[in-house]
């Protein structure tokens, strides 16, 4: 491992009221001493760990800040590694200061991640809580931030320890008997293997379950707000956003492009995109538009279809409610605050929910929350339970349940006990890349590549 002493800011690039340049290496302490001079007098590169020290930082013989460092000794601290954090003042320019004085005083620049990659390397946390340290930082909602803290403190890497292990077992009776088959070792049976297997199918069916309806909570869904133009989709995109986002006006195709913005209505995050009205248009530019919308539509996991409600349903709203069969969906019935003209019946049967709306004032917005919290199953999720916190866990759980779904299928079809070894060895690999401990190079970069700076 490369045992360079590493330092970054740490908190956000903006003024604050405490900016904290974090060190970690080898010599972290050596490079914290040479900047940082204590008002005791006391060197900090003999300090003990875990002690808080008040003086001032130099770059060379410039004092820039008063501050605090906070020290760390191996392996108690976060990478496990000898840390040292200097709490400055939180301008840009007085962190960026202190950070260039730790550089030229021999420390060099950390990369993305890699103070929560050093923690991995060293055996403080495995890799499905160093993914969800981001969760916890990503984190837009209490569940979303109780289930990366429950990943972090390990409660996924427990469930999914102990099934590896169960399949361990098995393949350990299996691999002795394959290897050995002359040798008086108790036989194994499919018998006393199949309720191992199931028992693991089942937790990890479980598993991917309550993720896929914890998604919206943990990592967001896609979703599209669609309607003919004028109905008030883009006024219904800056209520949800709080802000002015779209352009709102009374003529008819002033939405273009899709606008695409992260919001939290509840506890679940959407990735909307407030499109161009669809509706049959000659106009070239504004075609384009409308064809971007029909695709995003596709492919949305959820859909608000919006319908003026002061005004009878039209070719292009049935259009629309053509498009959304068959799809998680609310209809809206806008424009709430005036009276309703358009025909309800054919919306409520077209449609499971329907919300009455008023995207200018506001009226309404409840029940569009509860009727998407319900369309997307987020009542059923336990934030306390093992929860995934990103695709990859996602896929390394299906690799791992379709390969136990394979033994199942060998010990039935009446296969070979060795096959049976090989699909359950390929499932306890999937298990081990999930928790880190048989993952790749290539995956442990891939997986902090997408971590901050500083983390
Ligand atoms: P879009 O083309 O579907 O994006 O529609 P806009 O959001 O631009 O709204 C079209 C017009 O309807 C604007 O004049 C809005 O002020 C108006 N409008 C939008 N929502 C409401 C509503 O809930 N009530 C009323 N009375 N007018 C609304």
């Amino acid at each position: 491992m490369n045992n360079s002493t590493i330092a970054a800011i740490a908190t956000p690039n903006a003024p604050g009221g405490i900016g904290i340049v974090r060190i970690s290496g080898e010599n972290a302490l050596d490079v914290a001493a040479e900047i940082f001079k204590t008002v005791s007098g006391k060197s900090v590169a003999d300090s003990k760990g875990y002690c808080a020290h008040f003086g001032n930082v130099y770059d060379n013989n410039e004092r820039l800040d008063e501050a605090v460092c906070l020290v760390f000794r191996a392996p108690r601290s976060y990478t496990g590694e000898d840390v040292a954090e200097i709490s400055c003042h939180g301008g840009l320019y007085i962190t960026k200061r202190v950070l260039r004085a730790a550089l030229n005083a021999g420390a060099v620049p950390a990369e993305a991640g890699e103070f929560t990659k050093r923690a991995f390397l060293n055996g403080k946390i495995d890799l499905a809580a160093a993914e969800s340290v981001m969760s916890l930082i990503g984190a837009s909602g209490k569940q979303a931030a109780a289930a990366a803290l429950n990943t972090l403190e390990g409660n996924l890497s427990r469930e999914i320890k102990g099934v590896a292990q169960s399949l361990v077992s098995v393949c350990a009776s299996l691999a002795a008997w394959v290897d050995y088959p002359d040798e008086d070792i108790e036989d194994t049976s499919a018998e006393d293997m199949l309720p191992v297997f199931e028992n693991a199918k089942k937790k990890l069916s479980d598993i991917i379950r309550h993720y896929d309806c914890g998604r919206a909570v943990t990592d967001g869904i896609d979703a599209v707000i669609v309607g003919k133009p004028n109905v008030g989709k883009s006024t219904l995109m800056n209520l949800l956003t709080g802000f002015e986002r779209s352009i709102v006006t009374d003529i008819a195709g002033t939405t273009r492009d899709v606008v695409e913005e992260k919001i939290v209505l509840g506890e679940i995050i959407m990735r909307v995109a407030d499109t161009a009205g669809i509706r049959e248009t000659e106009n070239v530019v504004e075609n384009i538009g409308v064809s971007l919308a029909r695709r995003r539509l596709e492919r949305a996991e959820l859909v608000l279809a919006v319908f003026d409600g002061s005004e009878p349903l039209t070719d292009d709203d049935l259009d629309i409610i053509n498009q959304s069969k068959g799809k998680k969906a609310v209809a809206l019935l806008n424009k709430a605050d005036l009276p309703l003209t358009a025909d309800r019946k054919i919306i409520s049967d077209a449609f499971e929910y329907v919300v009455e709306l008023s995207a200018s004032t506001g009226e309404g917005r409840d029940e569009l929350e509860k009727a998407v919290a319900k369309i997307c199953s987020t009542d059923e999720f336990n934030p306390n339970a093992a929860c995934l916190t990103s695709e990859r866990q996602r896929q390394c759980c299906v690799n791992a349940l379709n390969s136990i779904e394979d033994a199942v299928a060998a010990i039935h079809g009446g296969m070979t006990l060795d096959a049976v070894n090989v699909c359950a060895d390929c499932a306890i690999d999937a298990l081990l890349e999930l928790t880190g401990e048989k993952a790749t190079s290539a995956v442990v970069d891939e997986v902090f590549s997408r971590f901050c700076v500083g983390k």
